[in-house]
């Protein structure tokens, strides 16, 4: 039995929204058991709250967005690979803007904020989803397949006419690759989309010092590449946040090519569509019986508990 687990203490990181190009402090807190990831929008009134959940998906375009009615919180994906990586169930993640900070790009500031916070683990038991059966689905030239394992498996895989990246693989498998293997990768841009992004008003924040950019031969960043396969190494990343918004830890041994948010995000929904697709365990419940308290028959005899 695997116990959930949270943040030690309260810790902050400020930065900017690679999209919104704002200036935003994002500070992640420990939470109860069982209360999942939630984002608090604290620069609004009365600070809503939006769970890190697939149903509040609402554009896959560039980044993954959270929103329900007025609220929306963007770039959601690599802050919540790092907590998914790390093995945190509980979180409360607080933004005083609505975008998450880009950093470098990859999960690497977050995961070292996690870590310098500390991990506690709590009482409660980890319920998690398995998989029964394969589930796939292809958009064009793209596609994404999810079938029954023991455990988190994600093997990503990427083809681009292009020098710097051409035909690359990467297998993350839970419990066996340091996640150290795939929280530095980057995300990564083509020059020219970027300017168009730019003159769209999006991509506000993007520079160099947090997208690895390409021109049509090459990588433009000084620095060079942090891994020869960093692009698909990121893609993995991509999918690791992502697949946190089931909203339960998933055993299953997914394939992703050439995917992306919106693939991921129909994954989620195309397994979630067919209750005979998964089946989810829950210790604390198979046990749950044996802790209820004995029925009330005495009047005027209170129990909290
Ligand atoms: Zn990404």
């Amino acid at each position: 039995m695997i116990f959930q687990r949270t943040l030690k203490k309260p810790i902050c990181i400020t930065g900017v929204g690679v999209h919104s190009g704002q200036k935003v402090t994002l500070t992640l807190l420990p939470a109860r058991a069982n209360a999942g990831v939630v984002f608090k929008r604290t620069d609004l009134k009365n600070a809503p709250k939006i769970s890190a959940h697939y149903k509040n998906i609402i554009n896959t375009q560039l980044a993954t967005t959270l929103g329900r009615g007025k609220i929306t919180v963007g770039t959601v994906e690599h802050v919540l690979a790092a907590l998914q990586g790390l093995g945190i169930d509980n979180a409360s993640l607080e933004l005083n803007g609505p975008e998450v900070p880009i950093l470098d790009g990859s999960s690497q500031g977050f995961c070292e904020a996690i870590l310098a916070s500390g991990v506690e683990t709590q009482a409660q038991p980890r319920t998690y989803l398995a998989l029964r059966r394969k589930v796939e689905l292809h958009i064009g030239d793209k596609w994404a397949m999810v079938e029954p394992s023991s455990r988190l498996e994600i093997h990503a895989s990427v083809q681009w006419d292009h020098p710097s990246i051409g035909q690359q693989e990467f297998h993350y498998i839970e419990g066996k690759t340091p996640f150290s293997e795939l929280s530095s990768a980057r995300t990564f841009g083509f020059l020219k989309e970027l300017e168009a992004l730019k003159k769209l008003g999006l991509a506000r924040g993007g520079s160099l010092s947090n997208v690895i950019v390409l021109d049509h031969q090459t990588v433009l960043n000084p620095e060079g590449l942090r891994f020869a396969d960093e692009f698909v190494r990121h893609k993995a990343l991509d999918a690791l946040g992502d697949l946190k918004l089931a909203g339960v830890p998933i055993q299953g041994r997914f394939f992703f090519h050439r995917a992306g948010h919106e693939i991921h995000r129909q994954l989620l929904l195309e397994v979630f569509k067919n209750p005979d697709n998964f089946e989810i365990f829950d210790p604390s419940h198979e046990r749950r019986p044996l802790e209820l308290p004995m029925p009330l028959t005495q009047p005027g005899f209170a129990v909290s508990y």
